[in-house]
């Protein structure tokens, strides 16, 4: 640390991402990316015109990723925002709408306790229960903002539309913030887009990282009432009003416009997901009720760490996270099939 560092963020501990190696060439399982291309479309919009045209900022109204989402969720354009990555919706949805504290649970996305931390915003963390799954009715009257992950992560744990309607609707002063990276996995009816014409204060967030296949090109969105939108464009406007690139753009707009091969890949991930899980259990792991495109799981047979380390040294990456009530555990990111046999495959010869 430099002596000119403001002394506001002296103890910041920023969010440590999942390693990213580069000694070797691992199976990657550990950052929840997909073992799928981008769809043809993104590759047909990404050219030589594309490449000329950045010496051109990008459309800081965003209008044609705007459009394309609008329709795609049968919401207004007025109702969509669009961020670098999903981090950014957050962070801006952190910033903009917790005066009074923000909760959620307590273990769930690591994000979330930087963003508080970050803006010096109370955080109330809210214990799951044994099992990991989420206590709704913690949540009703809670009379500050609230950030839930549907389906949570790491636990891939998903709570229904009707609890999170319970909680929008007992918190009419305060905005809940659903965040829906993983909602694709999810099947249909998960998802909470259709309420937002119900509950002025609910503000879904979603990604292009993982169903759409697009990490690396970092866009996300945010959906909801005009007026949440709004406030959250001021605060772009503050920031960065360029936030998404224009190749990025360009590539999440063909993306939405693919939606069948997005539902043909996602759907295949669910059913690796259910390959995985069954694999798993064979070998007498313990695997939570994942609806996402990774799992959660531990074995009374090896330590959760050792574990981690073990299917390193064979060049597969998953994620350990070393805290209180889940260190015994890995999230294990959903790949191709045959990465997911070469996984079980490890561990089986790791448990030998
Ligand atoms: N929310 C959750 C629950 C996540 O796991 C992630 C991925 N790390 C994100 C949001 C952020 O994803 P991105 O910024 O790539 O959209």
């Amino acid at each position: 640390m430099s002596e000119f560092l403001h002394s506001r963020y002296r103890a910041l501990s920023p969010y440590v991402p999942g390693e990213q190696p580069r000694d070797r060439s691992y199976i990657k399982l550990n950052t929840n990316e997909s073992p799928f291309p981008p769809s043809d479309g993104v590759l047909s919009v990404i050219n030589r015109q594309a490449v000329s045209d950045l010496r051109l900022y990008s459309d800081p109204e965003a209008l044609v990723l705007k459009e394309a989402l609008a329709s795609e969720y049968g919401v207004g354009r007025e109702n969509v925002f669009v961020s670098n990555g999903s981090d950014e919706a957050l962070y801006f949805a952190f910033m903009a709408f917790s005066e009074d504290g923000i909760a959620f649970p307590d273990i769930t996305y690591g994000f979330y306790r930087v963003f508080a931390d970050l803006l010096h915003i109370p955080a109330k963390l809210v214990p799951l229960r044994e099992d990991f799954t989420i206590q709704p009715g913690e949540y009703e009257d809670i009379h500050m903002a609230v950030v839930i992950a549907n389906p949570n992560a790491p636990t891939g744990i998903l709570l229904s539309t009707d609890e999170v309607e319970r909680i929008a609707a007992s918190n009419p002063e305060h905005v809940i913030i659903v965040d829906e990276a993983y909602i694709d996995f999810a099947g249909t009816g998960a998802s909470c887009v259709p309420l937002i014409g119900k509950y002025r204060n609910l503000l879904v967030v979603q990604t292009f990282s993982k169903s759409r296949s697009l990490a690396g090109a970092r866009v996300g969105y945010a959906i909801g009432d005009e007026a949440l939108i709004r406030d959250l464009e001021t605060l772009k406007f503050s920031v960065n009003p360029y936030n998404v690139n224009r190749l990025s753009m360009a590539a999440a707009a063909a993306a939405v416009r693919d939606r069948d091969y997005y539902q043909e890949t996602s759907s295949w991930i669910v059913e690796n997901r259910d390959f995985t899980e069954q694999g798993l259990r064979r070998m007498g792991f313990e695997v939570l009720p994942s609806k996402a495109n990774f799992v959660f799981a531990r074995t009374t047979r090896m330590d959760g760490a050792g574990l981690y380390q073990g299917l390193k040294e064979r060049g597969i990456l998953i994620r350990h996270f070393d805290s209180e009530r889940i260190r015994e555990y890995n999230r294990i990111t959903i790949g191709s099939r045959e990465n997911m046999e070469r996984l079980l495959a490890a561990i089986e010869a790791l448990l030998a």
